[in-house]
Formats: structure tokens, C-alpha cells, sequence
């Protein structure tokens, strides 16, 4: 574990560490006990001023400064070296990861190498980037430039941090941005690390800055910021909004990822043997803290009963404890969190709802810690809470269904719309149903919670807009530049 990191409370700007303007700190709870284990800067606009200032002189006003002058290809090559040197410190950042988040040391080590894969992705894609020369009219030419927006502002949330980070600020720096990154205050230090490999493996100064501190001091100010000229969030619905309200202000686009409610449709003729070990995993990876969570299991009524009981079993059988001791699922982010979940199972049961199965939380977990059982709840009516907002914690909610009609109002019926599950082996039904899906991705006969670092995500309705991950995320960071010459 990398003291340094843990016990410094300075935000990164300019290549350098520097503490809060205001000198003011915070603590960082370990999830699996509770209790606090790490200091971070508590940043508020001053800092966010100064990281927006280096960021720009990074760029310059024109794409004249340090970074803004590097080449497609310098800049693909440093974001192979980052890569390479991520690989290296996997155990490390690993470690920082599992244990602001809680998440099995597993997933840590699985998010440290899409970290690595994602900078490699943008790294060779860097100089694939181009614009289009466009039919006009005679004694013309007209081409379009891909360029930058400039200083992107990248609003991270703690489920995913690195994941999120590779996604975002490694297309941003691809295409050519300078970045200021506010992490969540819960999760940063992973990132505090990164940025100091990105600075190790010859990043100019200023082009990749991070403030640390609340949502609402450091982040809302980066969202109001006038300097910035592009922001990318992810997180809640709620503050999702308040920032591109925040945004609007300046006329300053915004890509927002605000997460789902998943379904997964299971049809009678799906290979059950297939479809559990999917289902249970994409509702507990990350203790369902994941956006793409696959949180509502719509199944066919003939399979309904099959499928409950052996998605039941295997639920029964995960084990819940500490990040480290790398079990199958580990705490939640925050007592706050885990209050929110309770209150979700609590309506549950003076509703009715029956719960299937649960998982255990090994007597070894510390009392102080968020834990919670995966929990399957059964015949949950489509209108409730439960099969309508996102819990954001490991409930699933099964439902039964009848006929392809049936499923698919379902599926559509809540305000959200990132990512669906469909499974069956009628090939013209999986047709039907992915183009009438509403939803950013559709997986057939697999659910791709978390993965894909090549496949374009996003959502539609609530789930917000804009899309990341894949090529399509760098035209995202760009703004295009339509050049008409007249020429005789
Ligand atoms: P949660 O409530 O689970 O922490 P949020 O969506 O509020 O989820 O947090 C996602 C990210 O947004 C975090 O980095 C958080 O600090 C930041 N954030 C929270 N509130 C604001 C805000 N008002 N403006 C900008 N960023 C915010």
C-alpha cells in the first residue's frame, strides 16, 4: 500500500501536490470497518481555479501550450507508457482501490487492468482521429477538423474510479484536452496515484490536474467554472442535473452517465445454465453499485419458478465480507448507502414482497462495517419502487412475464434506459426486441456489466446522454471545425 498516497491530503495540479487553498482536509472511511484510514485535500473553487488556470496554460488559448502542441501520435505514445506503468503498479492501485471502495480485491485488480486497457485503447486510437473533406460546390473545397474543446472537466463518481477515470480523461487526453478531474470524496486515492505515473511518464504540466473534496464545494465549482469547456459526469440523476444546470450557464456541453435499471429478459427457451451465473453477477459485481447493474430479472412465466429457485441457490451461496479478505462481494461505499439500501428492503417487506434467497456476511466483518447481503425479492409488482429506481445496492427484483409484448413494456417502463439482457434463442425475437429496446446497449444472450472498453455506452431518457467508452467517446471530446475555401 502506498503511504505516501494515503497520508499527503494535496490535491495534483500542475505535476505538483498542493494542499487546499484553505488548508482545510478530510477524512476517507474504509468501508470494510467503518473507520477513517486516509487524509485528502477538502477542495473548494480557489483550487479549483488554480487547476483550471494550469490545465489552460497546458493547452494554451489556441492549442499553443505544452500539451496543446503535442502531436496525435506523442500523445497516443504517452498514454502507452501510463498504460504500461498501471500494469506494473496493478497490486497497488488494486489495494487503493479495494480499500476506499470495499469492492473485493479481485475487482480492484480487474479495474486497475481495464484502467491500463482503456489508456492502450485511446492510446492507438489517439491518431485515428480526423475529420472529412465534404462535396460542395465547384471551385470549392470544404474539410471538417477534429478538435479539441479545450479543458474538459471530468466529474467521477466512487463506485468505479479508475474505470471511469480510464474511460473518461483517457479520451479526453487522446483527442487533446487538458483535464481537471474531482473525484468523489469517498474514492480518490487511486487517481492521486495515477496522476502522479501520468507526470512520471512525461505528461506537460497541467494537463491532467485533480481536486479532491466534496460534491458540493470542488465539484460544483468545476461545474460552474467558466473556464471549463466541456464536463463529463457520472453519477446520480440529481446531481447530474444540478450540474448541467451548473453547465448550462456557460453554454459548456455536458456528457452525463446516470446509471439504470436495468432489465434482463429471460425467455423460456433461453439456456438456463447460461443465463444464471450472468444474472447473479451483474446484480452483485461491485455490490450493485455498478450503473449497468442488471437490477430487474424478467422472466418468462413457464422458466419463472426454475429459474427463481436456482438464481435463488446461487445467491444463497455468495459470502459478504471485507474488501481484502477478496470474497464474492464486499461492503457498501457508506453507512449512508447502506441505510438507503434498508429502506428499499424495508418497504419491500411491509409491502409483501417476498425475498427468495440471500447471501451471508461471514462473522469475520468487522461490525463497523456497510454490509449487506445480496438479496433476491420475487413477484415484485412493475410499478414499485423496487422495480422502478435505482437502488444502487445487490436487490434484485424478479417479475414474471407473458409473451414478448408483455416483456418489453416492461422492460421500457421505468424513467431510465442504459443497458438491457435479452436471452433466447429465437433470432428474429433478439432482432425485435434490441432494435425496440430503449436503451444505450443491449446485450444478447450475455449481460456486459462493467466491461467493453471498445463498445460505446450510454444511456437514453434519465440515464442521460452522450456516449463514452470506445471510438465514439473521442468525438465526444471534440468539437468539429467546418473550413469552406473558395478556390476558383
Ligand atoms: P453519490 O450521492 O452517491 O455520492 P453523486 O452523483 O452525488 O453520487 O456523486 C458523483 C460525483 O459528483 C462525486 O464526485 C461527487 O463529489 C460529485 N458531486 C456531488 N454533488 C455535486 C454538485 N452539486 N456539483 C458537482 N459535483 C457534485
Amino acid at each position: 500500500m502506498d503511504g505516501a498516497a494515503i497520508g499527503r491530503a494535496q490535491h495534483f495540479i500542475g505535476n505538483r501536490w498542493v494542499p487546499a487553498a484553505g488548508g482545510q482536509t478530510l477524512d476517507v472511511l474504509d468501508p470494510s470497518d467503518g473507520a477513517p484510514f486516509a487524509r485528502i485535500a477538502r477542495g473548494e473553487a480557489t483550487d479549483v481555479d488554480a487547476a483550471v488556470a494550469a490545465a489552460r496554460r497546458a493547452y494554451g488559448a489556441h492549442g499553443e501550450g505544452a500539451w496543446g502542441r503535442t502531436s496525435a501520435v506523442e500523445r497516443g505514445r504517452f498514454l502507452m507508457r501510463l498504460a504500461q506503468r498501471v500494469l506494473e503498479c496493478e497490486e497497488e492501485l488494486a489495494r487503493l482501490e479495494s480499500r476506499c471502495t470495499g469492492k473485493p480485491l479481485k475487482q480492484g485488480r480487474a479495474d486497475a487492468r481495464a484502467l491500463a486497457r482503456y489508456f492502450e485503447y485511446y492510446a492507438g486510437a489517439a491518431d485515428k482521429l480526423h475529420g472529412q473533406t465534404l462535396p460542395y460546390t465547384p471551385g470549392m473545397t470544404v474539410l471538417t477538423l477534429r478538435e479539441p474543446h479545450g479543458v474538459t472537466g471530468h466529474i467521477i463518481p466512487w463506485n468505479y474510479p479508475m474505470q471511469i477515470f480510464g474511460r473518461s480523461v483517457g479520451a479526453a487526453l487522446a483527442a487533446g484536452n487538458a483535464c481537471v478531474v474531482k473525484p468523489a470524496e469517498d474514492a480518490c486515492l487511486s487517481l492521486l496515484r495515477v496522476a502522479e505515473m501520468a507526470a512520471e511518464a512525461g505528461l506537460p504540466e497541467g494537463a491532467l490536474n485533480i481536486v479532491t473534496g466534496f460534491g458540493h464545494e470542488a465539484g460544483a465549482a468545476l461545474a460552474a467554472h467558466g473556464g471549463i469547456d466541456h464536463i463529463s459526469f457520472t453519477g446520480s440523476p440529481v446531481t447530474g442535473t444540478a450540474v448541467a444546470q451548473a453547465a448550462a450557464r456557460h453554454h459548456c456541453p455536458v456528457t452525463l452517465e446516470l446509471g439504470g435499471k436495468s432489465p434482463q429478459l429471460v425467455f423460456a427457451d433461453a439456456a438456463l445454465d447460461e443465463v444464471v451465473p450472468v444474472v447473479v453477477n451483474a446484480i452483485v459485481q461491485n455490490a450493485g453499485q455498478t450503473c449497468s447493474a442488471g437490477s430487474r430479472l424478467l422472466v418468462e412465466r413457464a422458466v419463472y419458478e426454475p429459474l427463481l429457485e436456482r438464481v435463488g441457490a446461487a445467491i444463497a451461496a455468495l459470502r459478504v465480507g471485507p474488501a481484502l479478505a477478496d470474497l464474492d462481494v464486499g461492503p457498501l461505499i457508506r453507512r449512508s448507502q447502506l441505510q438507503r439500501v434498508w429502506d428499499y428492503l424495508s418497504q419491500a417487506q411491509a409491502d409483501g414482497i417476498e425475498v427468495v434467497a440471500a447471501g451471508s456476511v461471514v462473522d469475520s466483518a468487522p461490525q463497523e462495517g456497510f454490509y449487506q447481503a445480496p438479496t433476491l425479492l420475487r413477484d415484485v409488482p412493475r410499478g414499485h419502487r423496487i422495480a422502478q429506481e435505482e437502488i444502487f445496492g445487490p436487490v434484485l427484483a424478479a417479475l414474471p412475464f407473458d409473451g414478448e409484448d408483455e416483456a418489453l413494456a416492461i422492460a421500457n417502463g421505468t424513467p431510465f434506459g442504459l443497458v438491457a439482457g435479452v436471452w433466447t434463442q429465437d433470432g428474429a425475437r433478439q432482432m425485435r426486441l434490441a432494435r425496440n429496446l430503449r436503451c444505450g446497449q443491449v446485450f444478447i444472450n450475455n449481460y456486459g456489466a462493467g466491461g467493453g472498453i471498445e463498445l460505446p455506452f450510454g444511456g437514453v431518457k434519465s440515464s442521460g446522454y452522450g456516449r463514452e467508452k470506445g471510438f465514439e467517446a473521442l468525438l465526444g471530446f471534440t468539437t468539429l471545425k467546418t473550413i469552406a475555401i473558395r478556390h476558383g
